[in-house]
């Protein structure tokens, strides 16, 4: 059977997919880590769509989503989503990230996209444990593609070799598990 959703090692900025997702923060306005690198490689354009999205909302709180163009990076939209900040598990943080993965999926699929990739949302700055991160990501994503979905293909997009390896083995137990 086809895989969904796949894992993939590098720099989310230079991957060829529809949608591109941010791990913004609520100001939309940039930010360091992926955001900063997503900026970088998109130029002004991007920051441009921020403020104007900004403008008519106001910020973004943790859990939500919002869309916008993608400047000079290859892919057509950019949807910039808001991680919690892992403040020991006891602030809804687990329901929060649960959120920000769906409504990116949500708000990919309103626009008719297809394939989309992600980064390991709130384990950079935000210190989200890795492990628990990875398996709400990939339960989150597995869940909403067994509902009606035009999305073909996500890619998980792991910087480091340990997020790459949760990621793998959480895959992997999926393909192993005859529910799916
Ligand atoms: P957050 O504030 O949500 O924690 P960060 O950007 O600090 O966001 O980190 C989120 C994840 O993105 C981390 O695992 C980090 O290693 C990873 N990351 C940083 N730069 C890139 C990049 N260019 N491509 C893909 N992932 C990246």
């Amino acid at each position: 059977m086809e895989q969904r959703m796949q894992v993939l090692q590098g720099d989310i900025t230079t991957l060829d997919v529809d949608v591109i997702v941010n791990a913004a923060n609520s100001s939309l306005l940039g930010g360091g880590g992926v955001d900063g690198a997503i900026h970088r490689a998109a130029g002004p354009a991007l920051l441009e769509a921020c403020r104007q999205v900004r403008q008519q909302q106001g910020e973004c709180p943790p859990g939500h989503a919002v869309i916008t163009t993608a400047g000079n990076l290859k892919a057509k939209a950019v949807i910039h989503t808001v991680g919690p900040v892992w403040r020991g598990g006891e602030e809804n943080e687990a329901r929060l990230l649960e959120d920000a993965y769906r409504n990116s999926l949500k708000l990919a699929d309103a626009n008719g996209y297809a394939t989309l990739a992600f980064p390991a949302i709130s384990t950079g700055v935000y210190g989200y444990p890795k492990a628990a991160a990875a398996e709400i990501a990939v339960n989150t994503v597995s869940d909403y593609l067994t509902h009606h979905s035009l999305l073909r293909q996500i890619y998980f997009v792991c910087y480091d070799d340990e997020t790459a390896r949760l990621y793998q083995r959480l895959l992997t137990q999926q393909g192993d598990d005859p529910a799916n």
